[in-house]
This record gives C-alpha cells, sequence and structure tokens, in this order.
C-alpha cells in the first residue's frame, strides 16, 4: 500500500503522528536511536517533501513544510529533530553546482535508503571564541585534507555521509560531503545528554582525512554558510520545532482542564499565544512575515519552555516520574535554549530569565 503524505491536510500525517507518539517514550531507553521512526518517515514519503521532483521529491512550499514539522514535531521531537539535520544535508547538497554528487547521493536519500547530517555548527555557533578552527582543511592536488573535529553531529554512528564543514588557513571555508567509511573517521561513544539523547549526538573526529574533490559542495569561500539554502541558524525550522512541542504540551492541558476547572485559564492563555505564533511562523515562512526570524525564535523559546512547565506543573508529581510526557517536554524545551541559536536570540531568553526588557 502507498502511504505517501502528499500534502499537511493529508489524514496520512495525524496517522503518522499517532504511531511516533505511542513510540515516543521508547527513545528515552539508554543507547535508543529512531531507526522505526525513521523508517516509517520513509515509508510515508515524509523525505520526499523536502526535495524538488526533479531528484524524487514532492516540493513542498516552505509553509507546508513548516505545517508538517510543527505536526511531527508535537509528536516526537526527536525523530523530527533527526529529520531536520538530515534534511540541512540534502538541501545543500541538492543545492549545490555538483550535479554528479547530487546524482550520486540524492536518489537513495530520497527515498530513505542512506542517511546523511550536518556538521557545520563551528562555521557558525559552536567553538567560535577559539583562536584555532577546531575543524581545518588543507587544499592538496586532489582536493582537500581534513584535520580536527566536528563538535556537534547528529546521528553521526548512522550516518552514510556527512555534509561537513572546515575552515583553511587563510580562513575561507569549505562545505563538503564525508563518506564515514573514509580513512580517519572516527565517532566517540556519544554522551548522555539532557533531552534528545536518541538523536546520538556528538564529536566526529577526522584525522587527515584526504576529501577528493568530487565531494566538494560549496568553497572556498569566506563565510561559506551565506551561500545557497539550508539550516540558516535561528531559521524558521527550529522555531517550528519549538511551537509543535509546545503544541503537544497545550494538548495534553487541553485534556487535563476538561477535567480541571482550575486550569481552564491558563490553558486557553497558552493556547490563545500558541495559535498566534503558529500564525505568525506560517506568514513567516509564506514571506510575509510579521517579526524578525530572532523574534518569532524568541517567542518560540519561551513559549516551549513555559507551556511545557506548565504541562509538568499540571500532571504533579506523576508528570515528574520517567516515562510521562510532561518530564521530557521540559527537558526537551531545554534544548531551544543552545540549539542552533544565535546570540541575540541568547541574550534576549538571557533577559527573560533574569528579568530584564529586552
Ligand atoms: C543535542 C544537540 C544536537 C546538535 N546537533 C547538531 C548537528 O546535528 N549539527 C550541527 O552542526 N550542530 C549541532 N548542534 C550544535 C548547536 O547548534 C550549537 O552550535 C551548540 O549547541 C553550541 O554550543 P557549544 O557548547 O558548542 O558553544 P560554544 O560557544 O563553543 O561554547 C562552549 C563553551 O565555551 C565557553 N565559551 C562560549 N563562548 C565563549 C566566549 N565568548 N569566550 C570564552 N568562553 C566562551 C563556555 O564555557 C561554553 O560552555 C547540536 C547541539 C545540541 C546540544
Amino acid at each position: 500500500m502507498d502511504n505517501r503524505i502528499e500534502s499537511p491536510q493529508d489524514d496520512r500525517l495525524q496517522e503518522l503522528c499517532g504511531r511516533l507518539r505511542d513510540m515516543a517514550a521508547d527513545l528515552d531507553r539508554p543507547g535508543a536511536w529512531p531507526a522505526e521512526q525513521l523508517r516509517l518517515c520513509s515509508e510515508y514519503g515524509v523525505f520526499e517533501w523536502f526535495l524538488s521532483p526533479d531528484v524524487g521529491g514532492q516540493g513542498w512550499s516552505e509553509a507546508d513544510v513548516m505545517r508538517g514539522y510543527l505536526e511531527l514535531s508535537s509528536a516526537c521531537l526527536t525523530t523530527t529533530f533527526v529529520i531536520t539535520q538530515r534534511t540541512g544535508a540534502c538541501r545543500r547538497i541538492e543545492a549545490c553546482d555538483n550535479e554528479e554528487l547530487k546524482a550520486r547521493l540524492l536518489p537513495d536519500l530520497v527515498k530513505g535508503r542512506t542517511f546523511a547530517t550536518v556538521g557545520i555548527s563551528h562555521l557558525t555557533t559552536s567553538r567560535r571564541h577559539l583562536a584555532k578552527p577546531v575543524l581545518r582543511a588543507e587544499e592538496t592536488a586532489e582536493g582537500f585534507l581534513l584535520d580536527g573535529f566536528s563538535p556537534w553531529v547528529t546521528g553521526g554512528p548512522f550516518a552514510d555521509h556527512i555534509l561537513i564543514g572546515a575552515t583553511l588557513n587563510d580562513g575561507r571555508q569549505i562545505l563538503a560531503v564525508m563518506p564515514m567509511d573514509a580513512p580517519g573517521v572516527s565517532v566517540a561513544p556519544v554522551a548522555d545528554l539532557v533531552g534528545l539523547s536518541a538523536s546520538h549526538t556528538g564529536p566526529v573526529q577526522c584525522d587527515r582525512v584526504k576529501l577528493g574533490r568530487e565531494w566538494l559542495v560549496a568553497g572556498p569561500v569566506e563565510e561559506v554558510m551565506k551561500l545557497g539554502v539550508g539550516a540558516r541558524p535561528g531559521g524558521f525550522q527550529t522555531s517550528a520545532l519549538a511551537i509543535g512541542l509546545a503544541g503537544g504540551a497545550v494538548s495534553f492541558l487541553h485534556e487535563e482542564a476538561s477535567k480541571r476547572e482550575d486550569l481552564r485559564k491558563v490553558t486557553e492563555a497558552l493556547h490563545a499565544e500558541w495559535h498566534e505564533l503558529r500564525g505568525d511562523l506560517l506568514s513567516a515562512a509564506s514571506d510575509e512575515p510579521v517579526c524578525s526570524t530572532e523574534k518569532l525564535r524568541t517567542r518560540a523559546n519561551s513559549l516551549a519552555l513555559r507551556s511545557s512547565q506548565a504541562a509538568l506543573a499540571a500532571a504533579k508529581g506523576t508528570g515528574y516520574v520517567v516515562g510521562h510526557p510532561a518530564g521530557r517536554w521540559c527537558r526537551e524545551a531545554l534544548f531551544f535554549l543552545v540549539w542552533s541559536c544565535p546570540q541575540p536570540v541568547m541574550s534576549a531568553n538571557l533577559c527573560e530569565l533574569a528579568g530584564l526588557a529586552d
């Protein structure tokens, strides 16, 4: 049977989300990885949403992609987060001029037969204060030699390829696809995280890894991340996932409030805020922004933190027992304080936490 979801209005999206929601608690097990969840997403055609029909995708509009992310992330944040990293790699590859690379990698990626992820944060939001880049590239006759490490790579142990960024001596940067079986590539055992541990995020080590020019996606150029499409730090998708998480917590509050009058006022206030923010996200994704991308992300972070904690307060001690979704939402909401968080968003979050006017 063909289960492909062809629009965010398709009933099969709710069917898939129900299945992901039922499995979400399994990901709290030590060592868990959302293999079955990703297989289901592949079966429902989720990986096709983000790529154009030329490469076997469905080419959804940015607003529809956000609608999809809102639903998926309210069901299972870990799986949705892994998908964003996978999509970041796919979209950068699709947008590049390296036709051979695209033809070699995209057909398997769009069908979910292979898994790719990104190791790019050290070019934007991680280790930027250090004098020496953590991952360096040296130009050779055949291509590049990569040395150092990429500090944050989601799903590294399960990846076939990483879209990786590295910096040359003169400050120019490259983006390239690195096969995980290239000599010199290694993944250390991943550390336990406060939330989303099942995303298996951790450093990937590159010990003088030789990459031929055929793997090059962009560069060498200054600020390579500003070229083309992909995961912009603080872009819409990070906000969509935070709003999706808040949506899950608000739905839980609704269920509780239907039996408990004392929760009604708070639930209605959080629901109204969620509804407005969701609308503002979809306007921004349709090129009609009502506020800056950074303001949207700041508001999304704030709502994710407050609504998850409201869900925990409503669930009382029962919600504090590991396995209850309210406790998990609280831990997951903290992720938005650190994930792909540009300086102005971090400052605004800190001001809110300190009770200072922004
Ligand atoms: C669960 C998770 C998954 C992620 N997945 C990915 C992924 O798949 N791909 C990807 O590319 N990225 C990923 N990231 C990276 C993420 O987007 C951010 O880049 C990352 O959270 C930045 O944190 P950092 O500790 O590396 O920051 P840093 O800025 O490097 O801070 C590290 C430490 O340095 C110190 N420090 C910071 N700033 C200064 C300063 N100005 N002066 C002196 N000391 C300072 C602080 O003590 C700080 O704890 C992920 C992050 C997390 C947490």
